[in-house]
């Protein structure tokens, strides 16, 4: 039997795929060392946070999903992304860049929200990303629901002031109330525009299609600082135009990307608690993140995978790539 490196050690099970020389950053564990299937499963097979000490950026998950209408589940989805990201390889080339080698990344592990308190739990994941990022500059998280948006913004706005956002999802998320619930995950981009932490001018929803409650919805989104490219523009214009119109509404502000998997047409990512039929592939929505490379990106979340309506990791393994192309992105070139 071989001995098994130990997953935890800095040693030769690691490499990061580019030169490897003295203060290269710590990238994931070596796949001919240790094979992909085997280890516990951090994002990409990285480093643990606390392995590294800080990071240029930090993958985190958020394991919350009390702010769901309708099906539960994506508290599962930080955990079941990790483990579809295995298969990861060091250098991409879609983007030309080695994500893990020109600079640290690192797993964090979860930010915890009380799940009974959506209130409490929007105050904890606010100061946990906060608190993250004394150990990293940038930080990629995974959720759970789309509430947590919300706090993620706040804690982004106390740095940046008002961010660009750019918005992937089939839904506006921009409703005022559910049952009266001010905090849910159809209106974390209402709550943050009311509380100036988006840049009006500049942030915009991508992907957006199916039935809405009434016509004023658009009108309220548009009052509340989003332009649209729809599901039906990519269809009819391609990927391209969306690429120039997405490039000339950011232009050079402060960018917080947020990426909710329903985007995704149900045939790429079945496993979403609210999912609407006509929506992007996943070619066209990793082709348009690899478009944002040059841009000044401050942070990114990926959302409302879960796993329970997943199959055969069809929605993890978009996830997990989507994350890779923002991490990649993200990289100096
Ligand atoms: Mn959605
Ligand atoms: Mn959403």
């Amino acid at each position: 039997m071989q001995p098994i490196p130990p997953a935890d050690s800095n040693d030769g099970a690691r490499g990061t795929g580019a030169a490897s020389v003295g203060g290269a950053p710590v990238g994931p564990v070596d796949a001919s060392v240790v094979p992909r299937f085997a280890g516990i499963a951090t994002f990409a097979r990285l480093p643990r946070l606390d392995e590294v000490g800080r990071a240029d950026v930090a993958v985190a998950g958020v394991p919350f999903d009390s702010g769901v209408s309708y099906r539960p589940g994506a508290r599962f989805g930080p955990a079941h992304v990790r483990e579809a990201s295995r298969l990861l390889r060091p250098y991409n080339p879609a983007q030309d860049v080695f994500p893990f080698g020109s600079q640290q990344v690192a797993d964090a592990g979860d930010i915890i929200g009380n799940p009974f308190d959506i209130a409490a739990a929007v105050d904890e994941i606010e100061a946990g990303a906060r608190e993250l990022r004394t150990r990293a500059d940038r930080l990629v998280v995974i959720g759970g629901d789309h509430t947590i948006a919300l706090p993620l913004l706040r804690a982004v706005h106390a740095e940046h002031g008002p961010v660009a956002v750019l918005h992937f999802d089939a839904h506006l998320d921009t409703w005022d109330t559910y049952f009266g619930a001010p905090t849910t995950h159809g209106t974390p981009f209402r709550r943050a525009s009311e509380e100036g932490l988006i840049d009006l001018t500049a942030s915009m929803h991508v992907g957006i299609r199916g039935p809405l409650y009434a016509k004023s919805d658009l009108e309220d989104d548009e009052r509340l600082g989003f332009a649209i490219v729809s599901s039906e523009f990519v269809e009819e214009h391609g990927v391209p135009a969306a690429i120039d119109r997405i490039r000339a509404r950011i232009g050079d502000k402060p960018l917080y990307i947020s990426i909710d998997i329903d985007v995704l047409d149900p045939s790429h990512a079945p496993g979403t608690g609210t999912p609407e039929a006509g929506g992007l592939t996943s070619r066209e929505l990793l082709r348009m993140l690899r478009a944002l490379a040059d841009l000044r990106i401050v942070g990114a979340d990926v959302v409302e995978v879960a796993p329970a309506y997943d199959h055969a990791q069809v929605t993890a393994v978009a996830a997990s790539h989507v994350v890779y192309e923002l991490l990649s992105a993200m990289a100096p070139r």
